[in-house]
């Protein structure tokens, strides 16, 4: 007979914080379907319950924060990490042309409501499939706007379990990038916007959609766009020039509809999709001497 195996203490103590799970397979998480098991999976009712949780974690115990899993790719073997859903911090308010959004806030339902509330200036986020806390990690963005145009402060909470507040201009947000303190979490961010008709805000939505489903495989699952545009030209004109359109590796298959996409066909795993990766990457590099970059969140090791 098997011995039962005894639970932590910290592992006890967030297991009434939130919900705990043991090797949770990732693909459940992210959009691209892929990923092999999380060692510990936590998901905090609240802000406070993921601020005691962390600083009961070991600190030699990495902690990884998790949005709507729109941007990452994690390797079959899994991450030996404490991946932390932060699905429930999901505050919104609105104080005249200032809005305070949890991290786990939809970008999407963020859209929606700042529509209703006559604010414009994050419009197309009703077009990305993200967290408010993944969106500030990536600086989201699409047709010509970003969340550091309107974004003012952030809440984050470091690996120490203290909380800070921090200027957006400290966080050296450029094209796709931050630079959040090591193992920080965004707790909170504070936008200001601007007034507009609520019938215009919705309608300028309205079109950015309509111009993604009509350019973007968005019925299979995959991760938007894999790689950052090199300065001055785009990913997707690169790699249909290198003729890869169509390409399929495994279960994963660069998009007909859209290069810069690499799609799920049902089967692929994360090795499929990082062959691919690799092999856009050195054709690129080989007819156009471009390094292309990846978007996607490579997270965990990759041998
Ligand atoms: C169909 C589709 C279309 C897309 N279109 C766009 C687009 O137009 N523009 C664009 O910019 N992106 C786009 N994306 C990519 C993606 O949606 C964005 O990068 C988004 O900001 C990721 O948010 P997330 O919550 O899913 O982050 P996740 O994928 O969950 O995480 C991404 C990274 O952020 C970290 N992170 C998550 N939450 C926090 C937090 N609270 N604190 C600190 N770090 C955190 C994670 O650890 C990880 O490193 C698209 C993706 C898809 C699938």
């Amino acid at each position: 007979m098997s011995a039962l195996r005894q639970k932590t203490p910290w592992q006890i103590a967030l297991g009434e914080l939130g919900a705990l799970r043991e090797q949770e397979p990732m693909s459940r998480h992210t959009t691209l379907a892929v990923g092999g098991p999380a060692r510990w999976f936590f998901r905090p009712t609240d802000r406070q319950a993921l601020l005691t949780a962390v600083s009961l974690c070991p600190p030699d115990l990495s902690i990884l924060p998790l949005g709507r899993g729109s941007n990452m790719l994690i390797p079959d073997g899994g991450l030996d990490s404490l991946v932390v859903d932060l699905s429930d911090l999901n505050e919104l308010t609105f104080d005249g042309y200032n809005v305070r959004a949890g991290a786990g806030v939809r970008m999407s339902r963020f859209a929606r409501l700042c529509a209703e509330h006559g604010l414009s200036g994050c419009e197309f986020l009703a077009t990305v499939p993200g967290s408010i806390g993944g969106g500030v990690m990536m600086n989201a963005g699409a047709f010509a706007q970003q969340l550091s145009d309107t974004l003012v402060t952030v809440e984050v909470l470091m690996r120490s379990g203290e909380v800070r507040e921090m200027k957006a201009v400290e966080l050296g947000m450029s094209y796709r990038h931050s630079q959040l303190p090591e193992q920080s979490i965004v707790l909170v961010a504070e936008f200001v916007l601007h007034p507009d008709h609520p019938d215009h805000v919705r309608e300028r939505m309205r079109t950015m959609r309509r111009r993604r489903s009509a350019t973007q495989p968005l019925t299979l699952p995959n991760c938007g766009s894999v790689f950052k545009n090199p300065p001055g030209d785009h990913a997707a004109r690169l790699i249909e020039a290198a003729g890869l359109k169509g390409l399929a590796i495994g279960g994963a298959r660069i998009s007909e509809q859209h290069a810069n996409f690499i799609v799920n066909e049902g089967e692929a795993s994360s090795a499929d999709i990082v062959a691919l990766i690799g092999r856009i990457r050195r054709e690129v590099k080989e007819r156009f001497d471009i390094e292309l970059e990846p978007e996607v969140r490579m997270l965990g090791e990759w041998l």
